[in-house]
């Protein structure tokens, strides 16, 4: 479909707290701190909203998956879970961050993660389309690209850059 001139800021906010809530609705007892830097100037970004809205739902998801299992995993009380986004204006572009303090990816499986089917989620709970997904809709809908960069056991970060 037809790309359009659109706000990512606002996009951005809205994918976060509906991911958010998401979760919460299922696990009540679950919070984790939201870190939202957005750029003041932000150029508008040639978009079809709805499709570039599930790739940051499907990031955002993700994120608070990595921490919720983290958090489970731990057993220490200190850990914070956090999930963090930046906007930011770089030449040409503009690039979106999302990161998360969670579980990290294991180098081993770093490079399957955007494979269609692909999931080390149970049975039912991940399709393993989410990345795949993204992975096309931002470089091939959208002339941008997806990369990650994670530690096991410390986060990951992926990042959104979409030609403005
Ligand atoms: P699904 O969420 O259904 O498993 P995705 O395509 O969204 O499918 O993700 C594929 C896999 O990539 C996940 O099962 C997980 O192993 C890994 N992954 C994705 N995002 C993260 C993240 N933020 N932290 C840790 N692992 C992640
Ligand atoms: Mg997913």
């Amino acid at each position: 479909s037809q790309r359009v001139p659109t706000d990512l800021n606002a996009l951005v906010d809205e994918s976060l707290r509906l991911a958010y809530q998401g979760l919460r609705t299922k696990d009540k007892d679950f919070s984790a701190e939201l870190d939202t830097q957005l750029a003041t100037a932000l150029p508008p970004v040639p978009a079809v909203s709805q499709d570039l809205g599930r790739v940051l739902i499907n990031l955002f998801t993700n994120a608070f998956h990595a921490v919720q299992q983290r958090q489970r995993q731990a057993d220490d009380p200190a850990y914070q879970p956090r999930v963090s986004v930046t906007t930011r204006a770089v030449p040409g572009s503009v690039e979106i961050r999302v990161r998360d303090n969670g579980v990290g990816i294991p180098d081993g499986i770093k490079a399957k993660i955007f494979q269609p089917f692909f999931t080390t989620k149970p049975v039912g709970e991940g399709t393993g389309l989410g990345l795949s997904l993204s992975h096309d809709i931002v470089t091939t809908g959208h002339g941008g690209t997806l990369t990650v960069e994670s530690q096991e056991d410390q986060g990951t970060e992926f990042v959104v850059t979409l030609p403005a």
